[in-house]
């Protein structure tokens, strides 16, 4: 299938005097999309008894998903979204299946994955307390793959899903890319599996491994940013990160949801430049205090927002968030007042990649109105 006649070149910056003839989803995992588009969608359920009734039909129904060794992959939940606001256990899953089958349900987030018994057996650590894993991407790696048939046929399905969106380019930003990842994007996109403009990030662990930034992988794919994820409380990683990605050539994206992570990461910027030509970027920037808006634009980054997490998140925020945090979440208008490039992107799976929802939901921030953009500004989030 050729889709030649809709590609932009990757370095094409989109502007085409503000004619938009397709989007961008600046922020997705495709990967994890995918692995998200063949397993048990638990993602609907209210309470901790939900995820296990869906993954109890998936069991009963023999569900395959394309899972080899007879595992059950269920994604989607969300524990604050759930009625007991925790992560369902061992116990719950071993309800559907504590001898048979073994069973992984991600969360939402991609950060935490819950294993019944059998599961837990398999990998090794069947002592665990309640079988929730915390980035536990060193054990969950042992879980049996998807065949390859299985995840060439779920990708291509979910490229023309995207296009049909109009969805003509997106940057995978996953922190653990690296060679393989790299190379298995660039033959979907020769093969016309994906048929979209791909940026690919890498993960800081594998920047010797990889070819430079901006290097064409193929025609359509190219090598992106750093992307950097710092855990919670280990922001003094951040600075050294920052700088060793910058020497390797690479600007940075990095995952910012806080404050402080924020000014750790404006504080690294003020101390060293990406490389010249390139531009670092912060993702998400979920709260930003008002000061902080003018010292993002002296840094010269971009941010990349999440519009439909106002609309996806909005009782988590409400529940969460005080009502002054809550003037500083997801800021759009006062970021581009200020001279700050802003970007949207979808976080897929975590929300669906949709633009219409992502434009709809810039042009009506629920929280703070001041923040909204009108249809042109909202569409432009989602050019290169
Ligand atoms: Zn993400």
């Amino acid at each position: 299938m050729s889709t030649n006649g809709r590609r932009r070149d990757g370095d094409d910056d989109g502007s085409v005097d503000g004619y938009v003839d397709g989007y961008v989803d600046h922020h997705v995992h495709f990967l994890s999309s995918v692995a998200a588009s063949v397993s048990v969608d638990v993602s609907g359920a209210r309470n901790v008894p939900g995820v296990v009734e869906c993954l109890s039909g998936a069991h009963v129904k023999g569900w395959r998903g394309g899972v080899s060794g007879g595992w059950i992959r269920g994604w989607g939940y969300d524990d604050a979204l759930l009625d007991e606001a925790r992560h369902p256990t061992r116990d719950d899953l071993d309800r559907v299946s504590a001898k048979g089958r073994p069973m992984v349900v991600h969360h939402r987030s991609g950060h935490v994955a819950v294993l019944n018994t059998a599961a837990l057996r398999e990998l090794g650590v069947e002592e665990h307390p309640d079988g929730i894993l915390y980035d536990r991407h060193d054990l969950l790696g042992r879980v049996p793959r998807l065949d390859q048939a299985t995840l060439d046929a779920a990708a291509a399905a979910l490229s023309r899903r995207w296009a049909a969106k109009r969805i003509d380019g997106f940057v995978d930003a996953t922190h653990t890319n690296g060679p393989g990842e790299l190379d298995l994007m660039a033959r979907w996109s020769r093969d016309g599996v994906v048929v979209q403009v791909v940026k690919m990030m890498v993960g800081s662990a594998h920047v010797d491994e990889v070819p430079p930034f901006g290097t064409p992988l193929c025609g359509a794919v190219s090598v992106g940013h750093v992307k950097l994820m710092p855990l919670p409380g280990r922001t003094d990683e951040v600075e050294p990160e920052v700088t060793k990605a910058h020497d390797a050539g690479f600007p940075v994206a990095v995952h910012v949801v806080d404050v402080e992570t924020l000014q750790v990461t404006l504080d690294a910027f003020s101390k060293s430049a990406p490389p010249a030509g390139s531009t670092d970027r912060i993702e998400h920037n979920a709260l930003c205090l008002p000061e902080q808006v003018e010292a993002i634009a002296r840094s010269g980054a971009r941010v990349v927002v999440n519009p439909s997490f106002l609309h996806g998140r909005r009782a988590k925020y409400e529940r969460e968030l005080s009502e002054i945090e809550r003037n500083w979440l997801i800021r759009i208008r006062s970021l581009l007042d200020a001279g700050v490039e802003v970007r949207a992107g979808s976080d897929s799976p975590v929300s669906e990649a949709n633009p219409a929802e992502m434009i709809s939901c810039a042009m009506a921030h629920p929280f703070v109105p001041e923040e909204s953009v009108d249809l042109s500004t909202a569409t432009r989030l989602l050019s290169w």
